[in-house]
């Protein structure tokens, strides 16, 4: 019975890959997928989550379980109109199965027998304090990663003759692997530079001369600083694009990258390791567009979790339709968004938004105002005085106070008392908070290469 299951759910997830670009070539990178129109878009979904639901429900005990729990069965959903039906599942739920059942957890649908047989990669999400939820993917997932992704590279205008640079490690975050693969399959050329320090990378960058950088968008500041001081101009590097993964890209730090390495495009990828791990988002350079086809995107409402509709702000859900290993049906992922289904000037039907803040766990309550740490990032990263890092540090030095500093590097020959008195006005302005502002000398806050951790709180 769940090798049938299977069978089915993985030749309609086929059925619905275009097959045509090893014969096609350079030519088809499916924009008859794209550009699909919204009702033929609409049966494609039905038919898959169709399809996902009785999957899960066969191969994840904990699906059945919280099916079962609402007296629901996989022959009830029928159609998207079902969908707000089923149950939102969270990060919580997920660690509460792990706890139960290590070191995997039931949220998936792979169990050791098929991953033996059939497995690839397995990947983390970054755990501090908790556990990190583990998910093992197949080898049929590394060929779904590689179409979407190579999809959503071609719409941001990656072309065979370009060269990447990847500033990621081997590590176990999803963001670089379908990455890779995608640019395997585009035949674009990878350096990697895991194990790089940023001085190795520059000198990567200088002699070889990749046209593409992947980065955090914080590395991307940084590195072109550290080849400045090797003497050259990142302006002169050649590399006319930037994906920037891992972290929210406010405007303020988009134009700081612009000014650093002159004329490159700035994309985005979008996605989390639980639901959306290779192409769940990407850009086109007039907005962020959802893979519809692959993925379904929903927006909640973050107190009731009832869906929000378009341009109405809300929490991003995502079901995964194309994954053998974790197909998960209404995941929580969390970020701010609002949705769109306005016609987009790149000419593809799929939703899409304007960006993200960042996650609603990442939301900051200081003194009753609640703000993004991206927000602060944005303020910071318009004076022009200020360097690129920052740490906001919360803490309550006694039971009554809180206290909210903000520690910001100023610019060599920058006035350090006028710096601080411009960063406190500028976010009483904004946030109708005022901070105490440390002002320490460039270079003296850390930097990471992957999600910088700039917030302190110790309340
Ligand atoms: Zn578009």
């Amino acid at each position: 019975m769940t090798d049938d299951v299977r069978r089915a759910w993985l030749s309609a997830i086929d059925a619905h890959v275009c097959h045509r670009h090893e014969a096609a070539g350079d030519s088809c990178w499916c924009p008859e997928y794209d550009r699909m129109p919204r009702e033929r878009l609409r049966q494609v979904q039905e038919e898959k989550l169709r399809l996902s639901v009785r999957y899960l429900y066969e191969c994840s005990p904990m699906y059945r379980r919280k099916l079962d729990a609402i007296g629901m069965s996989p022959a009830d959903v029928r159609s998207l109109d079902d969908l707000p039906g089923l149950p939102i599942t969270t990060k919580e739920e997920m660690s509460a199965s792990l706890a139960e059942r290590p070191p995997f957890g039931e949220y998936t649908a792979i169990d050791d027998a098929h991953w033996n047989a059939h497995g690839w990669l397995m990947f983390t999400t970054s755990g501090t304090t908790a556990q990190p939820r583990a998910f093992r993917y197949t080898d049929f997932d590394r060929e779904l990663w590689t179409w979407t992704d190579a999809r959503a590279l071609w719409s941001m205008g990656i072309r065979p003759g370009d060269r990447a640079l990847l500033c990621f490690g081997y590590g176990p975050h999803v963001a670089m692997w379908g990455m890779l693969y995608a640019l395997n399959r585009l035949r674009v050329p990878v350096i990697p530079s895991g194990g790089m320090d940023s001085r190795a990378r520059a000198f990567a960058l200088a002699t070889y001369r990749p046209t593409l950088i992947s980065a955090t968008p914080s590395y991307a500041l940084y590195l072109a600083g550290v080849l400045s001081e090797q003497g050259h101009d990142p302006h002169a590097s050649g590399v006319r694009t930037i994906i920037a993964l891992g972290e929210p890209c406010p405007d303020a730090t988009r134009d700081r990258i612009r000014a650093l390495w002159g004329d490159v495009e700035i994309h985005e990828f979008y996605g989390c390791t639980e639901a959306a791990p290779s192409c769940g988002g990407y850009t086109c350079g007039h907005a962020l567009h959802f893979m519809e086809d692959t993925h379904l995107v929903e927006t909640v409402d973050p107190e009731t979790h009832q869906p929000t509709p378009p341009g109405v702000p809300g929490l991003v859900v995502i079901t995964n339709l194309c994954s053998e290993a974790s197909p998960q049906v209404r995941f929580l992922v969390g970020d701010v968004t609002t949705l769109s289904t306005d016609a987009c000037a790149c000419g593809r039907t799929h939703v899409h938004c304007s960006g993200f803040a960042g996650r609603a766990d990442d939301m900051l309550n200081i003194r009753g105002v609640t703000l993004f740490p991206s927000a602060v990032e944005d303020m910071l990263r318009r004076m022009p005085e200020l360097g690129d890092e920052f740490q906001i540090v919360l803490d309550s030095p006694d039971r009554r106070r809180e206290r909210f500093r903000l520690v910001v590097e100023a610019r060599p020959g920058a006035d350090a008392a006028a710096v601080a008195a411009r960063v406190e006005e500028e976010t009483k302005a904004r946030f109708d908070l005022r901070p105490e502002v440390e002002v320490v000398p460039p270079g003296s806050l850390p930097k990471t290469e992957f999600k910088a951790r700039r917030v302190r709180d110790e309340r």
